[in-house]
């Protein structure tokens, strides 16, 4: 069956796109992808998205906007996509159980924040261990805190953190900031930051007790070990926006997010894309939202162009 849209991705970018696109009649498939739900999937408290006074769980939003997206007749499918041939129309897509055919594709697949890689990271995340300061500051008033990294992310998300938290340590792998000098310097002034040079991140703990309570550190130096004690960590070492499949076919900034062009157009006509997928600078659930909805709209108009 030839689907008039396929949206990659049902974080926010994806199904607001999908709820415009429903309700426009366009009868949306969303692939739901290695993370449904997006980067909201995998934080907990919510306060700065519009509409909620009280905040709400990331997982609850996401789950919400699925639903409304699915009262107007999106179908949503558990299936993550692997390949895409966009050199001829209808385009066709790849997923981990079949291949379908499309008309238009609205490419809302997100950027994954890096992780260092360890369990005990990978099973305090929401709890503890967080990979956006804007999100999750909030909750660590009068608390110390880690921030790993030493990019302009780290040092951006540090100085946000100073605004709560009673101390940031920013815990970098080197002796020399990769960040520009403006951040760096910036955050080396400020009296609440302080950091700790060649030193990387072996073990959160205390996964057991489903919170953070210390960290054991390692010197790059000569591999010696120390615990420390903080009440958050916070990875900034970079995101990876999840554009690989459309290696060579969807143009990309040199970082790997899609270009776009007036709104949400990729370098493919009928290809768009909405979110963290091209947006590096804003990367919030609101502004993902506003990005899918763009997408659709844009979509909508560029199918019925086709077909006038
Ligand atoms: P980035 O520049 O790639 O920096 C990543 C940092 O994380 C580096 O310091 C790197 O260490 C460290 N790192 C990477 N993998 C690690 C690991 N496994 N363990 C420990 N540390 C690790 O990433 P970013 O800071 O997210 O910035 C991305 C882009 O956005 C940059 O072009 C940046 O300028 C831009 N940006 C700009 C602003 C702004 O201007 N306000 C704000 C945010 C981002 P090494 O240095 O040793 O490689």
């Amino acid at each position: 069956m030839l689907r008039n849209v396929i949206i990659l991705g049902s974080g926010c970018a994806g199904s607001t796109s999908a709820i415009y696109s429903a309700r426009a009649n366009l009868e949306p498939l969303v692939f739901e992808g290695h993370e449904p739900g997006g980067q909201l999937s995998l934080t907990t408290d919510v306060e700065n998205y519009p509409g909620f006074p009280e905040g709400i769980q990331g997982p609850d939003l996401v789950l919400q906007m699925k639903q409304q997206a699915e009262r107007f007749g999106a179908e949503y499918v558990m299936e993550t996509v692997e390949g895409a041939d966009l050199s001829s129309r209808p385009f066709t897509v790849r997923t981990n159980a079949g291949e379908y055919q499309t008309k238009s594709l609205i490419v809302a697949a997100g950027a994954s924040a890096k992780l260092i890689g360890l369990d005990s990271e990978r099973r305090l995340i929401g709890h503890g261990v967080s990979t956006c300061a804007t999100c999750d500051g909030f909750f660590f008033r009068g608390q110390q805190v880690m921030i790993v990294g030493g990019g302009d992310t780290a040092m951006e998300e540090a100085l946000f953190l100073t605004k709560f938290a009673s101390k940031v340590t920013v815990v970098h792998r080197r002796d020399e900031l990769r960040a520009s000098k403006i951040m760096a310097d910036r955050a080396q002034a400020n009296p609440k930051i302080d950091f700790l040079w060649n030193t990387t991140i072996s073990e959160v703990l205390d996964p057991e007790k489903g919170k953070v309570e210390a960290v054991r550190t390692r010197s790059t130096i000569d591999g010696s070990e120390a615990v420390i004690s903080v009440e958050g960590v916070f990875v900034a070492i970079g995101h990876q926006p999840n554009t690989q499949i459309f290696d060579g076919q969807l143009e990309t900034n040199e970082t790997g997010y899609l270009k776009v062009y007036d709104g949400s157009r990729t370098s493919i006509d009928g290809v768009f894309a909405a979110g963290d997928v091209h947006d590096h600078v804003y990367r919030q659930a609101v502004t993902a939202a506003g990005a899918g909805c763009r997408a659709a709209m844009d979509c909508e108009r560029w199918l019925d162009y086709q077909e006038q």
